[in-house]
């Protein structure tokens, strides 16, 4: 089913206006056909009533059950070096589930917080883009960029993905709990002194068997097994 986000109700009916419109009709959705329409957190199925270049009018025909994961993940990303890889971090951790993403300046990952402060346009446009790919209802949270040395174990279940340690596996992960905390580090890794630092906060190390990951494979997976399991 094609996704779009509506931000306006008029009546009865939603509304599809700028860069939804337009994305509504390079669809070539037609009257007939029925699409999903996100709005403040729920999905309705629709029906057009009117399609013009700027705006589509929208029937709704039923309400549509929304999917919310059981986990909820707080992904503390160290931005990388290629802002690229964030923007696909994001995208796939959209998709995947994610409740919420930190980018994390650390000593071998993208310093200047004025362009990550800037970038943050640019992930909140990939977080409805994926939504919509994936008919989810809410947004991924992103907040402003933080210090690794701020960042603290402050949910039921904190994890740093630490490839020098041998640390937890992920069966031995708590797979029960509700809210989880997961650091992961630049393309460069975490330095000595910040794994010790994250560490003795009571982050606890896991290693991803067999192999070392990119940063964004590592994220991606770690998502994906939380979410899942
Ligand atoms: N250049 C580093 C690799 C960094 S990989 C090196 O030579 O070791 C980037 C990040 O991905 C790591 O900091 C870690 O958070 C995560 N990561 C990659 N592979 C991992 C693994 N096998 N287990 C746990 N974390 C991993």
């Amino acid at each position: 089913m094609h996704f779009f986000i509506s931000e306006e109700v008029r009546g009865d009916k939603l509304v599809l206006k700028e860069e939804e419109a337009k994305h509504f009709r390079v669809r070539r959705i037609g009257k007939n056909e029925t699409f999903g329409v996100i709005y403040e957190g729920k999905i309705y199925l629709c029906r057009a009533l009117k399609i013009e270049k700027k705006e589509i009018l929208c029937e709704i025909i039923d309400e549509l059950s929304v999917k919310i994961p059981e986990k909820k993940i707080t992904l503390y990303q160290c931005v990388t070096v290629e802002l690229k890889t964030v923007d696909f971090i994001i995208r796939q951790a959209t998709e995947l589930g994610l409740h919420r993403f930190v980018p994390v300046i650390s000593e071998r990952s993208f310093r200047k917080k004025e362009a990550i402060v800037k970038r943050k346009e640019k992930w909140k446009r990939i977080v409805r883009e994926a939504m919509k790919q994936s008919g989810r209802a809410h947004p991924v949270i992103i907040e402003e960029p933080v210090y690794l040395e701020d960042i603290n174990p402050v949910h039921e279940e904190n994890i740093l993905l630490d490839n020098f340690t041998d640390g937890m596996r992920v069966r031995d992960i708590n797979l029960s709990s509700k809210d989880f905390g997961v650091v992961v580090g630049p393309e460069g890794g975490f330095s000595k002194r910040e794994g010790k630092l994250l560490r003795e906060k009571g982050f606890k190390s896991v290693l991803l068997e067999p192999y070392t990951l990119r940063t964004e494979t590592a994220s991606i997976s770690i998502l994906s097994i939380l979410i899942n399991c």
